[in-house]
């Protein structure tokens, strides 16, 4: 099965009006291959001015999302509002969301489930803490955040899953080729065994992590990892289009 490749650019709570436009106008020079996605993540207050002013080739996600279309709920922003501003994606359950703003399994799959039925696709974050790699509970993690979301879905087209070890975020510290395959593995196997064989086959499982231009191909050459989730390295244009071209 041939999945294509998808590199995710999450700029996290970065960026200024003049940073964001030279981004936008680095991206617009990137060649993007026809075998790949790319999508990038900027705050929402620059959401739509990206989306108004990035090339088509690329794709536009939000870092959040709420679980209702619209109504008194101050500071959320739905899906459907994303929608109507042609934004297409959305990373939902980041480490950063469940460890500061206390996400369980459960909000997430909700959240995920409302932004499908929205016509939103989401990146849903999976990861474990260093101290639960230590524990070996590693696998017991990754699964039980990524029931969280199958609870709550059927149909998993328009989902992409990403592994992000909580240690190897923003640490420099990535997870070897053969680490993350392992998790890459374990997932894909809890999404035969719990969802479907098509659905495991089919779902695209990226890494997230310290991922650089220096380690993405070797990464890329693991027959489960399917792209990355970039954080810090996609703020860098040449950095990020090396990773964009890092699958040979
Ligand atoms: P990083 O972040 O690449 O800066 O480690 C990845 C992420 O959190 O998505």
């Amino acid at each position: 099965m041939v999945r294509k490749f998808f590199i995710g650019g999450n700029w996290k709570m970065n960026g200024s009006v003049a940073q964001v436009k030279s981004l936008v106008e680095g991206l617009n020079g990137v060649d993007i291959p026809s075998s790949t996605d790319v999508v990038v993540a900027p705050p929402f207050i620059y959401v739509d001015r990206v989306r108004t002013h990035l090339k088509r080739e690329i794709g536009v996600a939000a870092q959040n999302s709420y679980v209702k279309a619209s109504g008194a709920y101050t500071g959320e922003i739905s899906p459907e509002q994303l929608k109507d501003l042609d934004i297409d994606w959305v990373i939902l359950g980041h480490s950063e969301r469940r460890e500061y703003f206390t996400e369980s399994d459960d909000f997430v799959g909700e959240k995920t489930a409302h932004a499908l039925a929205a016509g939103v696709s989401v990146i849903a974050c999976v990861g474990e803490k260093l101290e639960e790699r230590e524990a070996g509970t590693t696998a017991q993690v990754v699964t039980r955040q990524l029931k969280g979301v199958a609870d709550k879905i059927k149909d998993w087209t328009n989902v992409v899953v990403a592994y992000e070890p909580v240690w190897a975020i923003g640490t420099g510290k990535v997870a070897t080729p053969d680490q993350a395959e392992e998790v890459h593995v374990t997932l894909r196997k809890w999404l035969a065994d719990n969802v479907s064989k098509e659905v495991a086959d089919a779902t695209r499982i990226i890494y997230g992590g310290s991922v650089n231009a220096g380690n993405a191909a070797d990464l890329a050459t693991k027959p489960n990892i399917d792209g990355f989730l970039v954080g810090g390295a996609s703020l860098k244009v040449p950095d990020f289009s090396t990773i964009i071209h890092s699958r040979l």
